[in-house]
């Protein structure tokens, strides 16, 4: 989402990218603010320009995002240099902000309303010809999970209108795109007047151009059969599905606020394997929430034994202002959790692996997106199970084209290949 947050914003100043900050005109961190370390992360990027702007008065540094949404007016009190502070749903603003700041420098700007009409107005920079792309479906979240801080830096959900999602599908797909992520924080929930994800998957496989669909981040209380087949009959959508389960207990699932059991999810999970076998799954995991107790961790430990899931994106529990769980006061000591969170994180990278060798010397489409950066001779593609693959000595003719790779070598994370 903050990927497609930053390039929404290089599209709405039509500006040029540099590499190096001290040939920049204008200097915008954007930030998350989904985890402590994050935003503070965020607030010490923005220090960091602080002798260019000494060096260059005329310089403009903005922060944009979810911490500048979170704590706007404070940002401006506390760093001085900050011209601007600018929250997720004011991007369509910003072309007018950074003009109203050029005619006069000592307006310092807070954009941070929720109640912008047009907030999927700006469509998001894409190089031409570069094979992948994104596509925002829906802003904002309304399932107010107790540690999750996005309803109050994001707002309420809102679902884009098909007409708007199709016409930038097809932008980009002019542009040479491939394969689109379709994105929201629950994109399975999306709806539009009557229609549902499952019609708009539908709709997707029908344009012509495109070759592969990906979408995230799906909610598992919104996984409906109607969606499983059309995942499994539209041949575009890809076999990779994020479905983040945050616990394997009931008990924290329910302090959580997720509104599912751990029954529903392996529910819906097996509904899946059924449709398709060759699905792959990752899930996002909080480790030390509330009181979790050895007994809760270990049902999480028995459910990645049981589903094995690819990836696992796993975090320790950290206190976000604004949520339900700032005044809960059950939270566990912070050296238990990161020892769970160790425990947990070295038996997935076993998890992974193990997977990852079961597919070796077995034949994949590989989408061929890109030389890597330090071989020219060497390519970079992904399966449709979002795997990713080296090819060595290919032709750069491959760029953009599906082709059937064996896997030679498998690691944690990547694959050797090369062509069948
Ligand atoms: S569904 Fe996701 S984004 Fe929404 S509140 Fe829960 S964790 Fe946050």
């Amino acid at each position: 989402m903050n990927e497609y947050d930053s390039d929404r914003i290089i599209n709405s100043l039509s500006a040029n990218p540099v590499k190096n900050p001290s040939d920049a005109d204008i200097i915008i961190v954007n930030t998350c603010a989904i985890r402590e370390k994050a935003d503070h992360k965020a607030v010490s990027a923005v220090g960091k320009y602080k002798k260019l702007k000494i060096k260059n008065p005329d310089l403009i540094i903005g922060m944009a995002g979810c911490v500048a949404q979170l704590y706007g007016k404070k940002l401006i009190k506390q760093i001085p240099h900050l011209d601007f502070v600018i929250g997720p749903r004011e991007i369509p603003k910003l072309r007018d902000l950074v003009f109203d700041i050029k005619e006069s420098a000592s307006h310092r700007k807070i954009n941070t309303s929720m109640d912008v009409e047009e907030v999927f107005k700006i469509n998001p920079y894409h190089k031409e010809g570069k094979v992948n792309g994104f596509v925002s479906i829906q802003q904002g979240c309304n399932k107010k999970c107790a540690y999750c801080i996005v309803p109050t830096v994001r707002g309420n959900e809102i679902n884009r209108p098909l007409k708007e999602i199709l016409e930038e599908s097809r932008l980009l797909i002019n542009q040479g795109a491939k394969e689109l992520t379709f994105i929201g924080q629950t994109v399975n929930s999306w709806k539009y007047k009557g229609e549902r994800f499952h019609d708009l998957l539908d709709y997707l496989q029908e344009l012509d151009g495109l070759e592969r669909i990906r979408f995230t981040t799906s909610f598992p209380r919104d996984i409906t059969s109607k969606m499983v087949s059309s995942m499994k009959e539209n041949s575009k959508v890809c076999r990779q599905l994020h479905l983040p389960v945050q616990s394997g207990s009931n008990r924290i699932l329910k302090q959580m606020k997720r509104a599912y059991s751990i029954e529903w999810y392996r529910d819906s999970v097996q509904k899946l394997k059924e449709a398709m076998p060759d699905l792959s799954l990752s899930t996002d995991i909080i480790v030390g929430f509330s009181d979790e107790s050895e007994k809760d961790f270990q049902q999480t430990m028995d459910l990645i034994e049981e589903i094995k899931f690819d990836t696992i994106y796993s975090f320790k529990y950290s206190i976000r202002p604004g949520t339900p769980g700032e005044l809960m006061n059950t939270h566990i000591n912070d050296d238990v959790a990161l020892d769970r969170l160790h425990l947990l994180q070295s038996r997935q990278r076993e998890i992974s692996l193990e997977n990852n060798l079961k597919q070796v010397n077995k034949s994949y489409k590989v989408l061929v997106e890109s030389a890597t950066k330090n071989n020219p001779n060497e390519f970079f593609g992904r399966t449709s199970q979002n795997k990713a693959v080296y090819i060595k000595d290919i032709d750069k003719k491959y760029i953009g084209r599906i082709v059937e790779i064996t896997k030679k070598q498998a690691f944690q994370n990547s694959f050797i290949g090369e062509l069948t």
